[in-house]
């Protein structure tokens, strides 16, 4: 009943026309594709060109962040109004780069959440430990303190509507993967808290991603865990070879 979502984080990556060569060969490769659910995660400043180029494809384009205001006094930030606009349908949020670099918290996570959903863009709201959680035995205690307050106060039909991305720090541009077993137990504790907080309905239909250091050689055993329902993909999204192979991981 969940369809799998792959979408891939651009991050920092491309200018317009380097995102538009890549944008038209994945074209050539996985315009069709129906099975599973292809996102790709542009700047800002390629996200208008790149929903152009899609345009009429199955191929779905998001953002990496939003404001929670409409507009204002907000420099170098960019609305969810905005992103729609230019054609952005998905919006990345509560990255972990942003988490460390850019002063993320779960407040500000919770506000961009509820400000995608009212604007009607479809939130990917990522959670995930450091590597010295995981070390300590805090892996559960992170993960639900992301699930628990980055989620708060949304309604069961609006939770129904967030992407969770479980992505560990620890394998995020690192090569090292979780294995398939320590990526389901995670996502089977998100699931289960999900029916805790809301309902057994809402957890059974919240798509649940694995990020970290996913790639063509890996994406098979991993989609074939019960609660793995995804992938958000960071540096093998950057190349139409990879990427059309994690999306056609089933093929
Ligand atoms: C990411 O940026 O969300 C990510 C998972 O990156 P990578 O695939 O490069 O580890």
């Amino acid at each position: 009943m969940r369809k799998t979502v792959i979408a891939g984080n651009w991050k920092m990556n491309k200018t317009i026309s380097e995102a538009l060569d890549l944008v038209k060969e994945l074209k050539n490769r996985i315009a069709d594709i129906d099975d599973v659910t292809a996102v790709v995660c542009p700047t800002f400043l390629c996200v208008k060109s790149v929903a152009d180029e899609l345009k009429g494809t199955n191929i779905h384009v998001g953002a990496q962040n939003l404001h929670w205001e409409t507009s204002g006094a907000y420099t170098g930030e960019v609305s969810a109004e905005m992103l729609l606009a230019a054609g952005a349908e998905y919006v990345i949020i509560g990255h972990s780069e942003r988490r460390q670099y850019f002063g993320e918290t779960n407040e500000t996570v919770n506000k961009k959440v509820k400000k995608a959903l009212a604007a009607g863009l479809k939130p990917i709201v990522c959670v995930g430990e450091m590597l010295e959680d995981r070390e300590a035995g805090n892996t559960q205690k992170v993960v639900d303190d992301h699930v628990t307050n980055g989620l708060a106060g949304l309604s069961a039909d609006d939770m129904k509507k967030v992407i969770i991305a479980y992505e560990p720090v620890w394998a995020i541009g690192t090569g090292k993967t979780a294995t398939p077993e320590q990526a389901q137990e995670v996502h089977a504790f998100i699931r289960k808290r999900l029916a805790e907080i809301w309902d057994e309905d809402t957890a059974e239909s919240v798509v649940i991603q694995y990020g970290g250091s996913m790639k063509p050689e890996n994406v098979k055993e991993l989609l074939a865990q019960k609660d793995i329902d995804g992938g958000l993909i960071g540096g093998a999204a950057l190349k139409a070879d990879s990427f059309e192979a994690l999306v056609k991981y089933n093929k």
